[in-house]
């Protein structure tokens, strides 16, 4: 059993960390391992932070099972700066690019494809089900000369995610994904079929500040001229990460999440408990008798990120909201784009804190039947 938090906190990012990892860095704050330094206040060039840096890469690496021709990069930017990191370092040579679409931060890395390459194909798009379900693989179109084909692993915002493993592509092609919710989720079973995975670690592998992205070697070769130095891979893997001043702070906490997840048994275990933790939820939904809707066809609801509604009803919602903050359950509001209500429960979120949801929610259903009267 893990000690309670004050709250339950089901933000989507960025999001809860694990009690213990925050509390190891509490107790290392001031004085980091008896250097009398604060991990803020020392150089990225001593021995001490070159431990720090190096214990993260190697863990992580260990975690994955990551074999020996990938390079782990810390780099600044977030998910958001690998959308333009992606065309940037993989299109040299090339005029095409392949991305499959499931959601809005798929959609997102299009648009920024779309600066620097001259033909952004989508394979195929979720759009015309409203991102509710993956299209269907025998629809997709590859291009015979893409440079690579991008998707998105888990889509934060719709809670649409793939399997566990890599999707079919066309022998050759150069797979990249945005894991950036569902990383380390889970075991990358086949992690030599991709080319490229990068993350966000605020979701579910650290705080804000850093993404962490993981290139098989033979891909560093193809980066534009015009790719901004602190983003060509190829020097950032020379330079462990250390072209320049890396964010120090966010690596040393993603470092002591990896150990907590080692010490929790791995992924084989943290995706054990997340499979319990997600059913638990859908549970609740599917027996609530139309009255909590999951929007996701159940072939690829997320296990992270659960998006639901209340019979459709705004005004039930934040009545929702409302009574489960006061409940301490925090965070459960969807996202602007789609509204409705989003519970998402990544690694650090232990399974007592999803049952004191679904307590919850079972509680509001037999307090809240049918939606309130409207106001007159
Ligand atoms: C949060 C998120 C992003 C954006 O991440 P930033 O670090 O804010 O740029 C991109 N992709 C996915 C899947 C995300 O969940």
């Amino acid at each position: 059993m893990e000690p309670a938090r004050a709250v339950n906190n089901f933000s989507a990012g960025p999001a809860l960390l694990p009690l213990e990892v925050l509390q190891i860095a509490q107790s290392e704050m001031i004085d980091w391992h008896g250097s009398g330094m604060s991990v803020m206040e020392m150089s990225h060039r001593g021995k001490e932070y070159e431990s720090i840096i190096g214990a993260a890469a190697a863990d992580l690496a260990s975690l994955l099972k990551l074999p020996k021709n990938y390079k782990v990069l810390f780099l600044q930017g977030g998910a958001t700066g690998m959308f333009a990191g992606v065309p940037l370092n993989l299109t040299k040579g090339f005029d095409t690019v392949d991305y499959l679409v499931t959601g809005h931060w798929g959609k997102g890395a299009v648009k920024e494809a779309q600066k620097y390459v001259k033909n952004v194909n989508i394979v195929a798009s979720g759009e015309s089900t409203k991102f509710t379900q993956i299209p269907d693989p025998a629809t997709w179109k590859f291009s015979p000369n893409a440079a690579y084909f991008h998707f998105t692993s888990n889509e934060t915002i719709h809670g649409v995610e793939f399997g566990a493993t890599c999707p079919n592509v066309p022998e050759g092609t150069v797979v990249v994904c945005d894991m950036s919710s569902d990383f380390l989720s889970r075991p990358i079973p086949d992690i030599e079929k991709y080319g490229v995975i990068y993350a966000g670690a605020q979701k579910n592998a650290g705080p804000a500040g850093v993404v962490i992205a993981i290139v098989r070697e033979d891909l560093l070769e193809r980066a534009l001229p015009i790719c901004p130095g602190v983003w060509v891979w190829k020097d950032q893997a020379k330079n462990q990460s250390m072209l320049n001043t890396p964010p120090c702070y966010p690596i040393y906490i993603c470092g002591l999440y990896f150990k907590w997840l080692l010490k929790m048994g791995g992924l084989e275990a943290i995706a054990a408990r997340n499979a319990e933790k997600a059913s638990r939820l859908y549970r609740v939904i599917d027996n609530s008798a139309g009255y909590y809707i999951s929007p996701v066809h159940p072939s690829c609801r997320s296990a992270m990120n659960v998006p639901f509604r209340i019979m459709n009803n705004d005004a039930l919602e934040d009545m929702f909201l409302k009574e489960a903050s006061k409940a301490k359950l925090l965070q459960l509001k969807g996202h602007r784009s789609v509204g409705g209500l989003r519970a998402s429960i990544y690694n650090a979120c232990a399974l007592g804190q999803v049952e004191a949801l679904v307590a919850f929610m079972e509680q509001f259903q037999k307090a809240h039947p049918t939606p309130p009267a409207p106001a007159q």
